[in-house]
Formats: C-alpha cells, structure tokens, sequence
C-alpha cells in the first residue's frame, strides 16, 4: 500500500458520535488521505469537515460516499476490500444493538480478517493505528496463501 492510504470509516448510528469525536481528534493524521465511508456516516464526516474547514483541510479531503450501510454500502465497501481498493478500516460497529444487515456487518468484517485489512473497531484502536509509523509509509501487505484452497479437488 502506498504512502496516501484509502481509508474506510463505517459508523452504526449508536457509534456515529464516536466516529466524530475520533475524526476530530485525528483530523490533521487523516489529510492527505482519501477516505471512504458509507453513505450516512460519510454525510456526517463531509459536514465535519465543511464546519471545521481551513484552507488546509478543503484542500487536502477528499471522501468518497458509498451507499448507506444497510443499503448496500457495507457489501460495497467488501468489494472495494476484495479488488484492493481499500487499506484500512475504521468500522465502529454496535455491540448493543441488533442490526438489520447483521449479515451484511459480519461479511465486511469477514472479508477484512480474510484480506489481511488493518481494521480497528473502536476508538483506542483505531488511534493506534492512525498514530502508528506505517500509518505514512508505504506498507507491504501480506496476504494468506490461497493456492490449496483454490487448487483443491472436488468431487463431483
Ligand atoms: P451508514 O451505514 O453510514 O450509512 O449509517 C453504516 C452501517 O450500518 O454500515
């Protein structure tokens, strides 16, 4: 992965407040990257950013908003983690609260264990992630090795 990373931010509503706190606390980590967020969250992080701006943040933001999370958007961000399109996660997801797209979450977290994807799910996490030296420096991700799996016989 390269110096500029794409970041993936993902937010439950439950969480929503915790994800501006944290995009506050890290705003100046975050510049100079692209971010990435399901549509809700997005929204929220873009008006952030927008009541907070200075010459410096209008420049150097840029987010992409996908579609919201129980929309589709969890299931879009999987496969921008699949095609490489993404280099870490923020997903603050809600431990008490049932989701109508449960199956939608546990596929984006399955899918970012399985492609080695930095991913942190809550705030003390991602802090060390953001503040960690390969934060800015280009990263050489390791991926599991498949070969057996795709090579494997099948009986039919
Ligand atoms: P949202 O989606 O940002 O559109 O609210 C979050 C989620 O539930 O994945």
């Amino acid at each position: 992965m390269e110096k500029s990373k794409n970041i993936a931010l993902v937010a439950h509503d439950n969480r929503k407040k915790d994800m501006l706190e944290w995009v506050e606390y890290n705003r100046d980590n975050l510049l100079n990257h692209n971010i990435i967020c399901t549509g809700t969250t997005g929204k929220l992080i873009e008006k952030f950013f927008l009541d907070n701006s200075n010459s410096k943040t209008s420049k150097n933001i840029n987010i992409k908003k996908l579609k919201s999370g129980p929309l589709g958007g969890d299931q879009q961000l999987g496969a921008m983690i699949v095609d490489g399109l993404v280099d870490l996660l923020v997903f603050f997801w809600d431990p008490m609260q049932p989701q109508p797209h449960d199956v939608d979450v546990k596929a984006l977290l399955r899918i970012s264990v399985l492609y080695n994807l930095p991913t942190a799910c809550n705030r003390s996490t991602a802090d060390f992630m953001v503040s960690s030296k390969l934060f800015n420096e280009k990263y050489d991700l390791k991926h599991q090795d498949l070969d057996d799996y795709l090579n494997r016989d099948i009986d039919v």
